[in-house]
């Protein structure tokens, strides 16, 4: 694992998710090292040529770029963790995105934070003094097998269901974004039986096997589930309706059993 500490011009940028004002990301790579990662383009920016999930640039300056004294994030949102995960290990070592917190408290915007680490219940004292704040943990596969061989450096799907319980524990709203969905691998409906008395909002997102993770994906397959090797090939062929379908499913399934759901994403 390749670990650099790099100094940034800017650390509040201009959101380009859905929804969202701006973004935070403390650093650059990430640990997790999920096969399906969409954010390894990355390295196309920042010139890495290590494989993803083999380096991370810590922004060491971030928290001194906080503006101390400014109404400019009052009413607006700043998600934490668009292109990595603000809770991977080696936040243990530089509390980065604990100081970065510190550091909003008294500007007070909307906040968010997606993660795929239990470690985020270290923060739930500082979430505590946001007076609107939502902690998201993505999970979309149960098996622990699984789950190492796609998201090697996560927390286990266990560790993550307890976070979530634990935040909201604390009075804290709590998002699980199932993400994302593996057709025949995530179980989404036995996600929510698990954890909706703890979850608030549930979002989703299809596997979009875009070009530079597909060899990756059915690399997995070939490996793990061989016998669904056929089916993904038509599920992600021209003429599939597979997700229109399934994305009905899971707004009808919602609907009835009064669970508030957003379809963040859904790629053709
Ligand atoms: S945790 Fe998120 S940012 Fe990190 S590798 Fe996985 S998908 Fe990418």
């Amino acid at each position: 694992m390749k670990i650099k500490e790099i100094k940034v011009k800017s650390i509040i940028v201009k959101s380009n998710l859905p929804e969202g004002d701006f973004v935070i990301n403390p650093y650059i790579g990430c640990q997790h090292g999920c096969k399906y990662c969409y954010a390894r383009f990355m390295k196309r920016f920042t010139g890495h040529i290590e494989p993803w999930g083999e380096f991370v640039d810590i922004k060491i300056n971030a928290p001194d770029l906080i503006p101390k004294d400014t109404n400019k994030y009052k009413d607006k949102s700043i998600t934490i963790g668009s292109v990595t995960d603000p809770y991977q290990p080696i936040e243990r070592q530089y509390k980065l995105t604990r100081k970065i917190l510190e550091r909003l408290i008294p500007l007070q915007p909307h906040l968010g934070l997606m993660t795929k680490s239990d470690l985020v219940v270290r923060d739930i004292d500082l979430f505590k003094q946001f007076k609107d704040c939502i902690v998201a943990l993505s999970l979309s596969i149960l098996d622990d097998k699984i789950r190492k061989e796609l998201e090697p450096l996560s927390s286990s799907p266990n560790k993550r269901i307890n976070a979530l319980k634990e935040v909201h524990k604390n009075k804290i709203p709590t998002a699980l974004f199932i993400s994302p969905i593996f057709p025949e691998i995530t179980d989404w409906k036995k996600i929510i039986n698990k954890t909706k008395s703890f979850v608030d909002e549930y979002w989703f997102e299809n596997l979009n096997l875009y070009p530079s993770i597909k060899r990756e994906i059915y690399r997995f397959l070939k490996k793990n589930k061989p016998e669904l090797i056929e089916k993904y090939k038509n599920i992600y062929s021209k003429n599939s309706n597979y997700w229109d379908i399934e994305e009905r499913n899971i707004k009808e399934f919602c609907k009835k059993n009064k669970i508030n759901c957003r379809i963040y994403f859904h790629h053709n």
